[in-house]
């Protein structure tokens, strides 16, 4: 892909972010929807799940269709991050595992009222008890996983699903025969942050 390919294939995914969540009352009334602008982002930071998201054709749905699309045409270009160490989740959790920030702070596109993330996670994976001080909604593209937090019943989400956390809520997540990919949108105070791991309530 030239540069200007590469351009055009990150404004769809935003244009198809942007349909989808207007189409989505729980994502449009979390946070609204900014304009953001495209940012100079460094090489793009490959990890093997980038690869696994490209090459995952199940679990979705048709209303998630076009932004799985979309997202896939980007998945050789984004900055994608990992977070924790080898030492937090194993090194298993790192060979299925990632996310990039389509838009927010230091995301493709530059925001600094709300950040969202596009994550994936393959199957059979633990992601242990974490919090952050931003309020966070996940809505599931694909695949399904089961959730949990502290104070609320554990609950499996599949896509079209959202679920949300409150600030500093701890919580948790497990993939079992399936694949899950994600866009969690954060939103207030510790929206530049990042999450930690916290004790199992
Ligand atoms: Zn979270």
């Amino acid at each position: 892909m030239t540069p200007a390919e590469q351009s055009l294939a990150f404004a769809r995914a935003y244009h198809q972010l942007t349909l989808l969540i207007a189409a989505t009352p729980p994502l449009i009334q979390f946070a609204g929807w900014p304009m953001a602008l495209p940012a100079e982002k460094p090489a793009p930071r490959k990890i093997p799940a980038a690869d696994l998201l490209k090459s995952w054709a199940d679990g979705h749905t048709g209303v998630t269709l076009s932004l799985r699309d979309a997202v896939r045409g980007i998945t050789d270009y984004a900055d994608w991050q990992q977070t924790y160490t080898e030492e937090e989740v194993g090194a298993e959790f790192l060979s299925r595992y990632g996310y990039f920030e389509l838009v927010g702070p230091s995301g493709h596109f530059q925001s600094n009222e709300v950040r969202a993330y596009i994550a994936y996670w393959g199957e059979n994976l633990y992601y242990p008890w974490h919090q952050h001080e931003a309020e966070e909604l996940y809505y599931i593209i694909a695949g399904e996983a089961l959730f949990e937090a502290a104070g609320m019943p554990p609950q499996i989400l599949r896509a079209g699903d959202t679920r949300l956390h409150t600030s500093n809520q701890p919580h948790a997540m497990t993939t079992a025969g399936s694949p899950v990919l994600a866009l969690v949108l954060w939103r207030g105070a510790g929206l530049t942050g990042l999450p930690r791991m916290s004790a199992e309530p």
